[in-house]
């Protein structure tokens, strides 16, 4: 299938340009149980990762000769942000001139990140006060993907009159109106209580299609029974993760419970299994390739964690590179308990040219 790429690249921060997700909707509507099927088995992959009595016998590879491990066959570098390009709000060291290397040496890059508190517009505007000169149409957002799974489910067209209910920031809020999507929730019911006197109920919107769980730090019982009610009582109400991160970092003073704990109080009032859109689905990635015509062999996942991003690319015939600027140290990486294998492994980007130099 030919795509119109061109119209793709306009995809950035404003409505005209959304028509690029008919990319992935186009091909993906065809067959929305193959694409669900998909997610399943990536999800299955992640989970046996762990379980696997394998072990991770030959130790990973550090990334000692970049031109000749890694450079030479990469094209296209996807990289995750947190740990990788930035640590909370500081940027990683020499990242800045190592992404301008790269960019010199003609390697396309892609900014891929499990955080939906941002819309796309908003990770931009992050990027932009690092320094950071990124293209809008380069970042995928779990809040973006959400969006982009609409799109490919054409929920427009097939659940006309419905709108979704938002468990979560203002980033996936914001890329639900860039595509038209009306939805209730999101940041306005922050600090709203559940009537507990006798007689007391939540009345839901028997209108919404979707319920859509994000990080939400202003998180309440409130939202967790409204998206139970709409899960439970609406018809044909789709439960969609943006990704299911055990845990995440607010501080750099310790980990906090991620986007996982909010799915799964969600999971355990509906018994329903999420239609996940962030990493290690295939969604990103299958947007991405598509849209670039990419062979996947030429294209390495760069990220910090090895159940997210390591996973994510090898579910999806990427290289891989693990970076020890974030959350994964040597010594896990290399311990007989770690079953999940990157291609290499750097301190940080910066070693895709210091050490070839050096
Ligand atoms: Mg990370």
């Amino acid at each position: 299938m030919k795509f119109a790429l061109a119209a793709l690249l306009t995809l950035a921060t404003h409505a005209p340009a959304v028509h690029g997700f008919g990319v992935v909707g186009s091909r993906l509507a065809r067959s929305p149980s193959a694409f669900h099927n998909t997610q399943r088995a990536n999800l299955a992959t992640s989970a046996g990762a762990f379980s696997a009595t394998s072990r991770l016998s030959a130790k990973v590879d550090r990334l000692t000769e970049p031109n000749g491990q890694l450079m030479k066959d990469v094209d296209v570098f996807i990289f995750d942000c947190d740990g990788v390009i930035w640590r909370g709000d500081s940027v990683i060291d020499n990242v800045k001139e190592t992404l301008a290397k790269l960019r010199k040496e003609g390697k396309k890059c892609f900014f891929v990140t499990n955080n939906s508190t941002k819309s796309r517009a908003g990770y931009k505007k992050k990027f932009d006060s690092l320094g950071l000169d990124v293209a809008a149409e380069e970042i995928f957002s779990s809040s973006f993907a959400v969006a982009a799974h609409f799109e490919q489910t054409k929920f427009l067209e097939k659940k006309k009159g419905k709108k979704v209910f938002v468990l979560g920031e203002i980033g996936v809020c914001d890329e639900l109106d860039m595509i038209g999507v009306p939805w209730i929730g999101g940041p306005q019911d922050e600090g709203k209580v559940a009537p507990m006197q006798p007689g007391g109920k939540v009345e839901h919107d028997h209108d919404v299609g979707a319920v859509v769980v994000g990080f939400d730090r202003h998180i309440n019982y409130y939202k967790i029974q409204y998206a139970q009610l709409c899960i439970n009582e609406n018809e044909d109400c789709e439960f969609i993760a943006t990704n299911l991160d055990a845990v995440t970092h607010l501080t750099d003073a310790q980990e906090w419970a991620g986007n996982g704990s909010m799915v799964g109080a969600i999971k355990g009032c509906t018994g329903q299994e999420p239609n996940l859109v962030g990493k290690p689905s295939a969604l990103m990635i299958d947007y991405i390739a598509d849209k670039e015509n990419l062979d996947r062999s030429k294209i390495c996942m760069v990220g910090d964690r090895l159940d997210t991003d390591i996973l994510f690319g090898q579910n999806n015939g990427l290289k891989t590179c693990l970076v020890l600027s974030g959350v994964t140290s040597e010594e896990k990486l290399l311990s007989d308990d770690n079953k999940v294998a990157p291609d290499f492994y750097a301190d940080s980007i910066a070693d895709f040219f210091v050490k070839a130099s050096a």
